[in-house]
C-alpha cells in the first residue's frame, strides 16, 4: 500500500499551472490571482501535518468536511495546496461519482475518512458488507479511516438505539481488523457529536481497539473535552475536531461583521490547533477563498484579537448555544433528545442542511421528539449550566422540523 506523500512543496504558481489555468477559472493579474473578480491570497503558506495516533497516518492540520458542497476545482485546489485529509461519509455521497473519479489520480496522496453505521448486534458479515459498500461508493480499493458513525445518537432507521454496546460489538471489531489485514482499511475510529460523549470516548481510548476519535471541539469546549484529548494523546489515539466554528450563528457581534467572517473562522481554527493534543480538524471549504482563508490560519498565531473575537461570539450565543453535554436530559420525564434536537435545528437554521435536519428529526423515536415540551413546566432548564431556554427552543424546533416537505 502506498503511503500518503507531502504536497507542501508545491508553490502557488505550480498548482495554478498544474490544475487551474487550464480550466480558464483563474486569471493571473501579476500580483494576485483572481476568480471571477475576487482576489485570492497571494502569500504562499506551507501546509502543516500531524500524525494521527497509532495509525501513523500523516494528516494535514486542516481537512475537508462535507465534501458534497465543494466543486471539483475547489477540491483540486485544496489538494494542490497540501490538504490531504478528507471526511467523506459514504451516506452523503449522492451522485458525486464523477467528482470522485478525480481522486483516482491522486488516491495515494489523499487520506479518506468514512463511516459505517453498525449496531450493537451487527454481524461480522454485515460489517464487512458495509465496508465494501463504502469502497464501492467512493470508488476506491481501500479506505484510510473507517469510523463507527455518530456514537451517542439514535439512528432508528438503522436500528441504532444502544451506544456503548456498539463499540463493544466484537463482530464489528473483528470485521474491521480483518479488513485491515486485507489492506482495505488502514485505521479504525469512532465519530461522536455529543450526548454522553465522555463515556464513549473514554471507552474507545481504554479499549485499545481504536486508532482515532472524531469529536466536537471548539472554543466553547468544556474542560472535560480537553482532558479527553490529553488522554487520547497519551494513549496514542488520534483526534479529529469537528464543529470548530461553534454553530456559525449569524447574529451580529458588536464590532465585527457576521460570525462567518474570514477572521472569525481563522480565529476558531487557530484556537483548535493551538492544542497540541488535537491531531487535526475538518471544516467546510466550499470556495477557493475559504480554502485560502483556512490555510492562512496555519500561518498565524492565536492571539489577543482572536481571543476577543471568540469571546464576544461565545457570550453572544451563550443564551442558546447547546454544548450537547446532556446534563439536562436526566431531568426530562419524557426522554426528549434535548441536545440532538438542538443540533438538528442548528443544521436547519445555520447551515444549508434543511432536508437532512428534517430527516434526522423524523427518525427520532416518538418519545424523543419535542411534542411533550408544549405542556411541560421544563424541569430540564434548571439543570442547564448555560441557562438555555430549552422549552422555547425545542418547541420552535418541533414546529420547524416537523414539516413534511421542503
Ligand atoms: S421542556 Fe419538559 S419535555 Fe421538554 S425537554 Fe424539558 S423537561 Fe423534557
Ligand atoms: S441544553 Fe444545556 S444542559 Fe442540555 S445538553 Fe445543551 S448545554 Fe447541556
Amino acid at each position: 500500500m502506498k503511503s500518503p506523500t507531502n504536497n507542501n512543496k508545491l508553490t502557488r504558481r505550480h498548482f495554478i499551472k498544474k490544475s487551474l489555468f487550464g480550466t480558464g477559472i483563474l486569471i493571473n493579474t501579476g500580483k494576485y490571482f483572481q476568480i471571477k473578480g475576487k482576489k485570492l491570497v497571494s502569500k504562499e503558506i506551507d501546509m502543516k501535518y500531524r500524525i494521527l495516533g497509532k495509525s501513523g497516518l500523516k494528516v494535514s492540520e486542516i481537512g475537508l468536511g462535507r465534501l458534497e458542497t465543494q466543486g471539483e476545482n475547489v477540491l483540486s485546489y485544496a489538494f494542490d495546496r497540501g490538504i490531504n485529509y478528507i471526511d467523506m461519509p459514504a451516506e452523503y455521497i449522492k451522485g458525486e461519482e464523477g467528482r470522485m473519479l478525480k481522486l483516482k489520480n491522486r488516491r495515494d496522496k489523499v487520506i479518506i475518512a468514512s463511516k459505517i453505521i453498525t449496531t450493537h448486534n451487527s454481524t461480522k458479515q454485515e460489517t464487512m458488507k458495509l465496508i465494501e459498500n463504502v469502497l464501492k461508493r467512493i470508488q476506491t480499493d481501500y479506505i484510510d479511516i473507517i469510523m463507527i458513525y455518530n456514537v451517542g445518537t439514535i439512528i432508528r432507521k438503522h436500528g441504532v438505539t444502544k451506544h456503548i454496546e456498539r463499540l463493544k460489538n466484537e463482530d464489528v471489531i473483528e470485521a474491521v481488523n480483518q479488513a485491515k489485514k486485507d489492506g482495505k482499511v488502514r485505521a479504525f475510529g469512532i465519530s461522536t457529536h455529543g450526548g454522553d460523549f465522555k463515556d464513549y470516548i473514554n471507552y474507545a481510548i481504554d479499549s485499545g481497539h481504536f486508532d482515532m476519535i472524531m469529536l466536537k471541539y471548539n472554543f466553547m469546549a468544556f474542560p472535560e473535552e480537553k482532558e479527553l484529548l490529553k488522554k487520547a494523546k497519551q494513549n496514542n489515539v488520534g483526534s479529529v475536531a469537528i464543529k470548530v466554528v461553534g454553530g456559525a450563528y449569524d447574529q451580529k457581534i458588536k464590532g465585527y461583521e457576521k460570525s462567518r467572517t474570514p477572521e472569525f473562522r481563522r480565529a476558531a481554527i487557530k484556537w483548535v490547533l493551538s492544542n497540541p493534543n488535537i491531531t487535526n480538524l475538518v471544516i467546510r471549504m466550499p470556495t477557493f477563498e475559504e480554502v485560502d482563508n483556512c490555510i492562512r490560519a496555519l500561518d498565524e498565531k492565536y492571539g489577543y484579537n482572536d481571543r476577543i473575537l471568540l469571546e464576544k461570539y461565545a457570550s453572544s450565543v451563550k443564551p442558546y448555544y447547546c454544548r450537547w453535554c446532556s446534563t439536562c436530559t436526566q431531568a426530562c420525564p419524557y426522554d426528549v433528545s434535548i441536545p440532538d434536537i438542538q443540533r438538528y435545528l442548528m443544521y436547519f437554521t445555520n447551515f444549508e442542511y434543511k432536508e437532512e435536519a428534517v430527516e434526522k428529526y423524523a427518525d427520532l423515536l416518538p418519545e424523543q421528539k419535542a411534542d411533550c415540551c408544549f405542556n411541560c413546566n421544563a424541569p430540564c432548564e434548571n439543570k442547564c449550566l448555560n441557562n438555555i431556554p430549552i422549552k422555547e427552543i425545542l418547541t420552535e424546533a418541533h414546529e420547524i422540523l416537523s414539516i413534511k416537505t421542503l
